[in-house]
């Protein structure tokens, strides 16, 4: 640990502070965090504290998640500039139209929305929860917004439902492409191929499975491979390679979210000595917002 992280860590303690960080953090910013997670886990984690100051290492509408979940305690955000472009891709007027066009259907929206954007919605879901919770509902239609690609990946398993699509996506997965994972491939022909629901569809089809971060790990960790091709977001190598120890990872290019690489240890430091940036939303947004995040957390329990 370097001097700047140890000086975090104590910082950390006088503002009886919790680190939440997302497993696409910078590798640095990952080792000075009390937990790792995706947006799921990292939810269930700022819903369980009982720390006073949250400081959330990851993009805005993560931070606003768990400012919602604990409206009463400090949500900081280190670097306002670490925002999701897909979740900046869904407004709410042309949701509120999406609605009427569709009377009664209900809006399942992906955790990475904004918090005026959750507030109009029925549910929340994750990657590793999508499926479930669009097969947990009885509407045999239903909204889902932003990513389309999640959208279609949870069509395969619902196909009695109509899903109403709504035309997000994620940059950074997006640019995951089947002719890099090809090349992987016949480089490396004993290893398997895994990758995220959000991924476009012919990735998905080449994939031998498609997985949330946690399932990622998890599969790593218990299958008898030892040879694994990662179409993933490119930081999270670094959870993977610490968590599944003499396993061989082949990582995709181009699979960096710059956006998530906005936060820096400065910033970490800066936000707990100035308690900076803190997130306020309206009570209003706060109030309507937690209801569907409180149902997805309870359809995971
Ligand atoms: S990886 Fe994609 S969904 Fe996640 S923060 Fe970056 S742009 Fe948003």
């Amino acid at each position: 640990m370097n001097a700047l992280q140890k000086r975090i860590i104590e910082l950390k303690t006088e503002r009886k502070a919790i680190i939440l960080g997302h497993n696409y953090q910078r590798k640095e910013v990952q080792e000075i965090s009390d937990f790792l997670g995706d947006s799921y886990g990292l939810s269930v984690q700022a819903s369980k504290t009982d720390a006073r100051t949250i400081v959330f290492c990851g993009v805005d509408f993560m931070a606003e998640s768990a400012k919602i979940l604990n409206s009463e305690k400090m949500v900081l955000h280190p670097n306002l500039k670490a925002k999701c472009p897909m979740a900046a891709m869904v407004d709410v007027k042309a949701l509120k139209d999406l609605k009427a066009e569709h009377p009664g259907a209900p809006v399942v929206s992906y955790v990475n929305t904004s918090a005026d954007v959750k507030a109009e919605s029925d549910i929340c879901c994750t990657s590793a929860n999508a499926v479930k919770i669009v097969q947990s509902l009885p509407d045999k239609k239903v909204i889902f917004v932003p990513d389309t690609n999640l959208g279609l990946y949870v069509q395969r398993f619902v196909k009695e439902k109509e899903i109403v699509l709504w035309p997000g996506y994620c940059p950074t997965h997006v640019n995951i492409r089947k002719t890099d994972l090809q090349k992987l491939k016949k480089l490396h022909p004993a290893a398997e191929i895994l990758v995220h629901p959000e991924c476009t569809p012919d990735v998905i089809d080449l994939a031998d499975f498609a997985f949330s971060t946690e399932g990622i790990i998890k599969h790593i960790v218990s299958s008898p491979k030892m040879e694994f091709i990662i179409g993933t977001e490119s930081n999270m190598l670094h959870r993977l390679r610490k968590e599944a120890r003499g396993k061989t990872l082949y990582e995709v290019p181009n699979a960096t979210c710059p956006n998530m690489r906005e936060i820096s240890l400065e910033d970490v430091r800066d936000s707990l000595q100035k308690l900076q940036f803190k997130i306020e939303l309206p009570a209003d947004i706060l109030r309507k917002a937690r209801v569907p995040l409180e149902r997805m957390l309870e359809a995971g329990r």
